[in-house]
């Protein structure tokens, strides 16, 4: 198979219109040594004594079948959540070859979120189609009360969505769904503040939730399913769950915001349908900042932290030429010319899906890392001085290595780790699913 699949590629490469196709394009390479000599800075020693605290948020998700005859039906089962570390704890592990279970203990779960969403061939009593059985899943998963009552993810989602971090709050603020998500062709239909979270669609009175701002349903189709928006949703839930514990923090202990450092597995930024989520994102990390610098508010630290992707095998490709203890915020110029190719003056890289800077960096050990930093505002052509607590929080990110998992932080190893202990999904949860679920046909 591979000697074929080999061949295959040979002649593909050797193709006249694949050949005349490849002349026609441009295809990013590494800059020249000097370049990149100007591009990074050395690494100061920040004070990290404020910080005491990591929250590392991370998921996984395990596509799996409820019925795998014919017709198959096929359900998306997402588990994730924030992992709560002390920093001395994680100093302590540092240290250790392996990491016993015991030590796991010392890692708290706040909270761990699990969801089934339908993806294929499935239909919820009651609902008419796959698109809407999806919609109401995720208003459900929302909606639910965990416990007390502002632990429910709707509460921070309307926090979020409506600013209502701004004083006074703006009661005009309006979310817009921007067709029926039945389908009906009426458009235009919003929610504010005052609004509850259901309500009915003016045209064919079919339910609206306020989640259908996620629009997961124009990517849901009823024969193909809705495997595309996997992806989409695992993404947002992950970034939710920050605004959630955001949220609480500020709701209940202000002050503990600075001391916490928060890790999430990825870029920041929200890609796909759910891409918009960037602008109230954007505006909450600039409020927090600017109430830092101007009152002394609680300041924010946040990175994302990436594994794959382009950013990854960029710096993977110049990584004998990056010092060690240094660090490059990447601006568009670079990233168009050397990373992902295009973009125009009027197309800055990220500025419709991040709310974050890319930056570039190698620790003094020699891991090598790709995060994402918030600055004051989403820039061009950012500087380090833009990216506030940059360096304390690269150095923070350097030392929570462990030399068991290449490039990876205890944190997000740990995360992975734990989540995959809880990959597959329980008979339980499947069997009360299924209880709930109709036929396809
Ligand atoms: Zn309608």
């Amino acid at each position: 198979m591979e000697r074929a699949s080999k061949i295959a590629h040979v002649e593909i490469i050797k193709n006249p219109e694949v050949q005349a196709l490849i002349d026609d394009c441009e295809l990013p390479s590494p800059p020249a040594a000097a370049k990149l000599e100007d591009l990074f800075t050395t690494f100061g020693a920040a004070d990290q004594s404020g910080v005491s605290l990591v929250i590392a948020i991370d998921g996984g998700c395990t596509e799996t079948y409820v019925r795998q005859a014919y017709p198959s039906a096929q359900i998306a089962f997402f588990t994730f959540g924030p992992l709560l570390f002390k920093l001395a704890d994680l100093r302590t592990l540092e240290d250790q070859r392996f990491i016993a279970p015991e030590d796991l203990q010392r890692l708290k779960q706040l909270e761990r979120y699990t969801l089934v969403l339908p993806i294929r061939g499935v239909r919820r009593k009651g609902e008419l189609s796959l698109s809407a059985t999806v919609r109401r899943t995720i208003h459900e998963f929302f909606a639910r009360n965990r416990g007390n009552e502002h632990d429910q993810l709707l509460v921070s989602l309307r926090w979020f969505l409506f600013r209502r971090w701004a004083k006074p709050a703006d009661d005009s603020l309006a979310v817009e769904i921007p067709s029926c998500p039945s389908g009906c062709g009426e458009r235009g239909i919003t929610f504010r503040y005052v609004d509850p979270d259901e309500r009915l669609c003016p045209n064919c009175g079919a339910p609206v939730y306020l989640t259908d701002v996620f629009r997961l349903h124009e990517r849901v189709d009823e024969e193909t399913g809705g495997g595309g928006i996997v992806s989409y949703v695992m993404t947002m839930l992950e970034q939710l769950v920050l605004v959630h514990l955001v949220y609480n923090v500020l709701r209940i202990k202000p002050d503990l915001l600075g001391q916490v450092l928060f890790i999430k597995d990825g870029p920041l930024a929200f890609f796909g349908v759910v891409a918009p989520l960037y602008r109230p994102m954007r505006d909450l990390i600039g409020h927090l900042m600017s109430e830092h610098i101007a009152s002394k508010g609680p300041r924010i630290l946040l990175a994302g932290l990436e594994k794959s992707g382009a950013f990854v095998e960029h710096a993977a490709a110049i990584s004998d030429r990056i010092p060690r203890g240094s660090y490059a915020v990447l601006g568009d110029s670079y990233i168009r010319r050397y990373v992902v190719p295009g973009g125009n003056d009027g197309a800055v890289y990220g500025n419709n899906t991040y709310y974050g800077q890319k930056v570039l960096f190698r620790a003094d050990s020699g891991e090598l890392y790709v995060a994402t930093v918030p600055a004051t505002s989403y820039l061009a052509e950012p500087a380090p001085k833009d990216l506030p607590h940059l360096e304390l929080i690269l150095g923070l990110i350097g030392e929570l290595r462990c030399s068991m998992y290449d490039n990876a932080l205890i944190p997000v190893a740990l995360a992975n780790k734990l989540v995959s202990l809880s990959d597959h999904p329980s008979q339980r949860i499947l069997t009360t699913f299924v209880r709930q679920v109709g036929s396809a046909r």
